[in-house]
C-alpha cells in the first residue's frame, strides 16, 4: 500500500514550537479574516435556492467569536498532540484573559458545526466482528465466543464510524478546494496510455452507464457532473508497538479522494479516516465493520444535497467508490 500514516510534512513543520503559533493564526486559521456579516448576507441574498432547510442550516452554522477561540484552542491541541490534562491546564492558566469552553463542550460544538456525528457500534472484545447487519442481535462472538456485554450489560468494546459525506460536502465550502477537486473532470484520457486511475477501462466504461442501486435504474450516469467524486477505500493493519511482531494491532479505514491530483491525494490532510478497527487482533469479518460505510456509499451514489460556495448554489453531490485496496496482515 502506498500510504504512510506517519509521514506528514505538516507535522515536521509543527515540531518547531515557533511554527505552531504561525500555523494557528495564518494558514491554519481560515476564520481569521472571516467577516460574519458579509458571509451571512451574501449567502442568503445571493443564494439561488428554494430549499428553506438549507438556508436554515447555513444561518445557524455561522461561527461566533466564542467558536473561533474554541476552534483555535482545539486546533492547537490536535497539532501539538497536547494531552487533555495540559489542555485543561492551559485553559485555567489563561482564564483571566480569555474564555475557552471545556474540551467536552468544544468537541460537541465542533460536531454540530461540522455535521460530523460519530456512530458507535458494539464489536467483539477481540475485534473479530462488529455487531452490524446479520450480527446485530447476537449476544456473543461466533468466532471466539466472547460475550458481547459485560456484567453491567454494557458493551465490552465499540467501533466508531465517522461519516464520510459531511467531510466531502465540506470540501465545497472552499473555492480553493473546489479547484483542486476539478482534477478528475479536467483529466484528459489518451487511449492506450495509463496515467492515472481515470485511464482505466472500468472508469471509462462507467461514464457511459446509468447508475443502478438495488435494481433501480437512476436517471443520472456515473460521473455525469464535473463535481462527482471518485474515491477509494484503503484498509491496512499496523502494529501498535513498533516492530513487535504478533503484538496488538489496529486497522484504520482510510478514504482516498481521487478527484485530487495524484501528487496531493495521499497527503495526510487529504486522507479521510472513517474509523479505526480497534485491536488487539485483526478482524475476522471485515465486512461487518464496513456495513455503515457501505450504507453511506449507497446514499452517496443516489446523491445528497450539498452547497457549492463557488457557484453559491445547492447541487446534488454524487460520490462513487471506485477502488478498494486489499487488506494486509502486519
Ligand atoms: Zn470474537
Amino acid at each position: 500500500m502506498d500510504l504512510d500514516p506517519i509521514d506528514n510534512s505538516m507535522d515536521s513543520e509543527d515540531s518547531d514550537g515557533s511554527n505552531i503559533s504561525g500555523a494557528v493564526y495564518d494558514e491554519g486559521d481560515p476564520w481569521g479574516n472571516y467577516d460574519e456579516g458579509d458571509f451571512g448576507g451574501a449567502v442568503v441574498n445571493g443564494l439561488d435556492i428554494d430549499n428553506e432547510l438549507a438556508i436554515y442550516d447555513i444561518c445557524n452554522n455561522i461561527l461566533n467569536d466564542r467558536d473561533r477561540d474554541d476552534i483555535r484552542a482545539f486546533y492547537l491541541r490536535i497539532k501539538s498532540n497536547m494531552s487533555r490534562f495540559n489542555f485543561d491546564l492551559m485553559c485555567r492558566s489563561f482564564s483571566h484573559k480569555m474564555e475557552i469552553n471545556s474540551l467536552y463542550t468544544i468537541t460537541r460544538r465542533m460536531a454540530v458545526l461540522s455535521d460530523v456525528n460519530v456512530t458507535q457500534y458494539d464489536c467483539c472484545i477481540n475485534s473479530c466482528l462488529a455487531y452490524t447487519g446479520k450480527h446485530t442481535e447476537l449476544d456473543e462472538c461466533p468466532y471466539c465466543h466472547e460475550p458481547r456485554l459485560d456484567k453491567d450489560h454494557q458493551p465490552r468494546r465499540q467501533f466508531m464510524y465517522i461519516p464520510l459525506f459531511p467531510r466531502l460536502a465540506a470540501s465545497f465550502q472552499s473555492p480553493d478546494m473546489i479547484n483542486k477537486l476539478s482534477y478528475r473532470a479536467n483529466f484528459q484520457h489518451t487511449v492506450g496510455q495509463i496515467h492515472d486511475v481515470f485511464s482505466g477501462e472500468n472508469y471509462q466504461a462507467m461514464k457511459s452507464r446509468r447508475v443502478v442501486v438495488d435494481g433501480e435504474i437512476l436517471p443520472h450516469k456515473f460521473f455525469s457532473d464535473e463535481r462527482d467524486i471518485a474515491f477509494g477505500l484503503c484498509t491496512d493493519g499496523f502494529l501498535l508497538f513498533g516492530r513487535k511482531r504478533g503484538g496488538p494491532s489496529a486497522t484504520p479505514l482510510l478514504v482516498k479522494n481521487y478527484n485530487l491530483a495524484p501528487h496531493i491525494r495521499t497527503h495526510l490532510e487529504n486522507l479521510i479516516c472513517v474509523g479505526v478497527i480497534p485491536g488487539p487482533k485483526q478482524p475476522k469479518d471485515l465486512t461487518s465493520f464496513l456495513t455503515p460505510f457501505d450504507d453511506e456509499c449507497a446514499s452517496m451514489v443516489k446523491g445528497i444535497s450539498c452547497f457549492d460556495s463557488m457557484s453559491r448554489k445547492v447541487f446534488t453531490l454524487h460520490a462513487y467508490l471506485s477502488q478498494i485496496f486489499p487488506f494486509r496482515h502486519p
